[in-house]
């Protein structure tokens, strides 16, 4: 395969501020950016982040409404009914449960409360029950963003989730139309698109995002970018898989940090003014390079994933605040937890050093 030639990374980050659309080979350039060269592309990102954002980190606060349940069977997913993780089983949270957690997002910095039920789709009474636990978060904390996963919409539920206070609805697209096929096979890429849709029929903010480390090609990656824009969500969750030991795709380690990095900077580039979060894996696959994920993302989960463990929201909100950047929405957190130097200082002797 010829070399591609690398785009100046100034030319692309005028283009994005632009408003102008990458083209195909310059988002495979993205991509295969030479790793002792990934500042200066991050630098390009950075400048498009912002613009939009300026140095603002939106905290979001993950909840598994009903856990182990789905009846899909979606190849990367720890709930689905082809897998063997040994995850927690349970039906709907009730609505204290949900109250708890609420007071839980809210401490740790969150301005985002995201709801998130394994199933193939809401039945009415989900959506009833939901909904009065929806009006009890919102009189508590009016502030607090609720974004609801739910899987497949059928008509006229999304409206009745708006009618309620939810603010957003997530349904990811995860990769290409044409690799879709490959990691799920009991529901569509196009049933998928028809919930971003019905979402935002109903104004609420679509929210649509991808996963990374699935067999995906670059053209994947790039068509899912690319998809996404033409679909005009406000914001992409990008997760870079976590290989559940009981899931079908258990194992698959095909990510390199530098590698995560270029993916959130294409979409950067190609969504540049979309709330871009980094989602699951962040801590898996960025690992010590997190920082510089947030030069190109604005956005993170607070504390644990759906039935995996995070970074504590301790360390989470150090981090922002150790980048010099601001939580939105609560400029306290933005202080960060106090640090006691002394503390950190462990003596080593002959016997400890490793
Ligand atoms: S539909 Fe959602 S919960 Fe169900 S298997 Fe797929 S990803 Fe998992």
């Amino acid at each position: 395969m010829p070399l591609l030639e690398i785009p100046d990374a100034t030319e692309v980050s005028r283009k994005s501020l632009a408003g102008e659309l990458l083209s195909r080979e310059e988002a495979r350039a993205v991509l295969s950016w030479p790793d002792e060269e990934i500042l200066d592309l991050i630098s390009a990102a950075y400048r498009v982040r912002r613009t939009h954002f300026g140095r603002r980190v939106k905290m979001n606060f993950l909840v598994n409404l009903q856990s182990g349940l789905c009846a899909e069977d979606c190849s990367y997913c720890s709930q689905s009914k082809i897998s063997k993780a040994p995850v927690e089983k349970y039906k709907f949270l009730s609505s204290d449960e949900i109250l708890d957690m609420a007071d839980r997002a809210v401490k740790a910095g969150a301005a985002r409360l995201c709801l998130v039920a394994s199933m193939r789709g809401p039945s009415e009474r989900d959506v009833v029950s939901l909904n009065e636990s929806v009006r009890q978060v919102k009189e508590r904390y009016p502030q607090l963003e609720i974004c609801a996963s739910m899987g497949l919409l059928k008509e006229g539920q999304a409206e009745r989730l708006k009618e309620a206070g939810v603010d957003a609805y997530n349904h990811n697209l995860n990769t290409s139309e044409s690799h879709y096929e490959k990691i799920c096979h009991t529901h569509t890429y196009k049933d998928r698109v028809d919930t971003v849709e019905r979402a935002k029929e109903a104004s609420l903010s679509p929210c649509s995002g991808a996963i990374f480390g699935m067999g995906e090609t670059t053209e994947d990656i790039i068509d899912v970018a690319f998809r996404l824009r033409e679909t005009g969500v406000d914001s992409i969750p990008i997760n870079f898989l976590i290989p559940v030991p009981g899931t079908a795709l258990q194992g698959k380690n095909d990510l390199t940090p530098n590698q995560c990095l270029k993916i959130l900077c294409l979409f950067r580039f190609i969504n540049p003014a979309m709330e871009l979060r980094i989602a699951g894996g962040r801590e898996l696959h960025l690992r010590s390079l997190q920082t510089l994920g947030l030069y190109v993302a604005n956005s993170i989960f607070v504390g644990d994933y759906l039935t995996t463990k995070g970074q504590s929201a301790t360390a989470d909100r150090q981090m922002v605040h150790d980048m010099g950047f601001e939580v939105v929405g609560d400029p306290a957190r933005s202080e960060g937890p106090p640090v006691s130097l002394a503390e950190g200082v462990e003596i080593v002797t002959r016997a400890t050093r490793q």
